[in-house]
């Protein structure tokens, strides 16, 4: 069965957004094989996000990421690597559809709430670098 990484970045954690988010993938069907909430290092914040690294971005999204507890997970289900990326929404909250997780629950493409691996490499690259016990 197909498994994603899925986390809830620091500002839905601060919003107290960690119930609701939950519970859509959880309405959706999907299952829950792993979790934990925990601070991102920097070291870390820069391994997850290699793929940014030299992108005018990049800082302000380690400093973020890093800025406050995450809750890390990964869920479980058919084809669940695309379906969490189209619960998620676009990007950039101001062009996620209604009904996504970023077009319900967000307005800053910086602060955009989630992380989802967006194909089946990043999705056992990012499962085996915040769990790797699984
Ligand atoms: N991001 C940003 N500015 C940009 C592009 C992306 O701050 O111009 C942030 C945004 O929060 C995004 C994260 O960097 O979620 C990772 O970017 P990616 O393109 O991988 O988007 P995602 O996979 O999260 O939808
Ligand atoms: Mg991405």
């Amino acid at each position: 069965m197909e498994q994603t990484f899925f986390m809830i970045k620091p500002d839905g954690v601060r919003r107290g957004l960690i119930g609701s988010i939950i519970s859509r993938l959880e309405t959706k069907g999907f299952r829950l094989v792993a979790l934990k909430m925990l601070t991102i290092s920097p070291e870390m914040a820069r391994e997850h996000y290699a793929e940014h690294q030299g992108k005018s971005f990049f800082n302000e999204l380690t400093d973020f990421i890093t800025s406050g507890p995450v809750v890390a997970m990964v869920w479980e289900g058919p084809a669940v690597i695309k379906a969490v990326r189209t619960m998620m929404g676009a990007t950039d909250p101001a062009e996620a559809d209604p009904g996504t997780i970023r077009g319900d629950m967000a307005v800053s493409l910086s602060e955009n709430v989630v992380h989802g691996s967006d194909s089946p490499i990043a999705a056992a690259r990012e499962i085996g670098l915040f769990f790797r016990d699984l």
